[in-house]
C-alpha cells in the first residue's frame, strides 16, 4: 500500500471540477483517506513548491496556488503515486494522454488542475506539510 498527495488546484475548483477530480479517482478504486479544503497563504505554497524555488515560474506559480481555495487530499493504494499521475496526465496539457485530467480540463502548462507527488519521499513530505495523522483515516 502507499499513499500520495493529491491537490485540486484553484483553477479545478473554481471550474467545478473537484466533483469531477474524485469521481476519476473513485473509479479506479483510488482510495481518499484525507480530504480538506483550504486557501494556501504566499508562505506556505512557497514552502511546498520550494524545490521549484530558482524556476522562471516560481513567482507565478505560488501566486497562482495562492489565488483561491484548493481541495488537498491523501489518496491510498497499491502503486497510488504512478496510478494518481497516469490518471492526472503530463504536466504540459498539450503532451498529456487522452483521457487524461490534464488533457480533458487543463488549459495552461501553470493552470493544469491536479496535484500529484512525483515520489515515496516526496508525498510523505507533501502528506504531512498538510495533515496531521489524526487527520488520516488508516
Ligand atoms: P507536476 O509534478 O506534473 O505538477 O510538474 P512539476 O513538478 O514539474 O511542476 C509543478 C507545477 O509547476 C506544475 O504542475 C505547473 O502548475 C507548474 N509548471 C511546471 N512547468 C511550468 C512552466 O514551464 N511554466 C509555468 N508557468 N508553470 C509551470
Amino acid at each position: 500500500m502507499e499513499r500520495t498527495l493529491s491537490i485540486i488546484k484553484p483553477d479545478g475548483v473554481s471550474r467545478g471540477l473537484i466533483g469531477e477530480v474524485i469521481k476519476r479517482l473513485e473509479e479506479n478504486h483510488i482510495k481518499v483517506i484525507a480530504m480538506k479544503m483550504i486557501q494556501m497563504t504566499p508562505k506556505q505554497a512557497q514552502g511546498f513548491y520550494a524545490v521549484h524555488k530558482d524556476r522562471p515560474f516560481f513567482n507565478s506559480l505560488t501566486a497562482f496556488m495562492t489565488s483561491g481555495p484548493v481541495v488537498v487530499m491523501v489518496l491510498e493504494g497499491k502503486n497510488v503515486i504512478l496510478k494518481y499521475r497516469d490518471l492526472m496526465g503530463a504536466t504540459n496539457y498539450k503532451e498529456a494522454a487522452e483521457g487524461t485530467i490534464r488533457k480533458d480540463f487543463a488549459t495552461d502548462i501553470e493552470k493544469n488542475i491536479v496535484h500529484g507527488s512525483d515520489a515515496t519521499e516526496t508525498a510523505a513530505f507533501e502528506i504531512g506539510y498538510f495533515f496531521n495523522s489524526f487527520e488520516i483515516m488508516s
